[in-house]
């Protein structure tokens, strides 16, 4: 995502950040009413890891104990506010960005200290106080950060081999499968096993999820994700193939092809679309050098 920068009436403070918003609403509450000397506030929160200062430091007036809003010391504009209750966030006004015309309001908060004369029919939500929003924008943020996956891919894997074994397999039958059946169909759980164990802890050390259905916050690109993209499914996928062929059965081993298809475009579609509109660059460059399965 590119940057997007913003600057004070006489350009001395500027300020860029990269990624995209928390949220963006307006405020009616009277301290920024006064700040900025306008009837609202349009605001947007992003990362404070994701936004620095370029030009001139801003001057600070801390306005309440732990609020500090930020001003250009020279033509006075107000640039940021920081608040103790959310360091990891820093607040920007819309209006002094470059591309204004690019922000996109969620909400109005502190609706309750809107000016009789101000005309609000934009059709947005509208909160007394900023915790209502801050729900919402919790819901929304949690409901968008993620591939958009539902259904744990395990229980995709799952069930199909329990529905072939119980089909046609010896075991289910209450006997052993033959025994060449069993060692090869346990030389593919090994290698099933073995890229599990090499990628599946991978995900807590790097400090993301591994569940589809929650955000991803870093791309891991090497070991074992130097030569898969997905060994995780790769390896249920062995893991699969080596059950229902241990077990003797020819319809979970073809059972497992309609589940793959799921997998391949419901599960790694999904999360292929979510990590390249959230990493750009970076992931389209990972799977431009590593392939999605072997
Ligand atoms: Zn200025
Ligand atoms: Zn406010």
């Amino acid at each position: 995502m590119s940057k997007r920068r913003g600057h004070c009436l006489c350009g001395q403070v500027s300020f860029e950040y990269e990624g995209p918003e928390n949220w963006c609403g307006h405020c009616h509450c009277e301290s920024c009413r006064r700040n900025t000397s306008s009837a609202f506030t349009s605001v947007l929160g992003v990362p404070r890891t994701a936004a620095s200062f370029t030009g001139r430091k801003p001057s600070v007036y801390v306005s309440s104990p732990g609020v500090r809003r930020s001003f250009c010391g020279n033509c006075g504009t107000p640039i940021a506010y920081e608040t103790d209750q959310y360091p990891d966030e820093i607040h920007f006004y819309a209006a002094s960005l470059e591309d204004p015309a690019n922000f996109r309001p969620d909400f109005h908060v502190h609706f309750a200290e809107c000016v009789s004369w101000a005309d609000i029919n934009d059709g947005l939500p509208r909160y007394d106080h900023s915790g209502d929003a801050e729900i919402m924008t919790d819901e929304k943020q949690s409901q968008k950060d993620h591939a958009g996956v539902r259904v744990p891919p395990p229980v995709i894997f799952l069930l199909p081999l329990l529905a072939g074994l119980a089909y046609d397999s010896a075991w289910a039958m209450g006997a052993l499968a033959a025994v060449v059946w069993m060692l090869a169909g346990g030389f593919l759980v090994a290698i099933g096993l073995a890229l599990l164990i090499a990628s599946a802890p991978r995900h807590k050390r790097a400090g993301t999820n591994i569940e589809p259905w929650k955000p991803t916050t870093a791309i891991i690109d090497d070991g074992i994700y130097g030569y898969s993209r997905n060994p995780i499914y790769l390896g249920m996928a062995f893991v699969c193939a080596g059950i229902a062929i241990a077990g003797g059965s020819f319809a979970a081993l073809v059972l497992l092809v309609p589940c793959l298809v799921v997998i391949r475009f419901y599960v790694i579609g999904r999360e292929e679309a979510y990590l390249e509109a959230k990493f750009g660059d970076e992931y389209r460059d990972y799977m431009s050098r590593v392939r999605r399965w072997i």
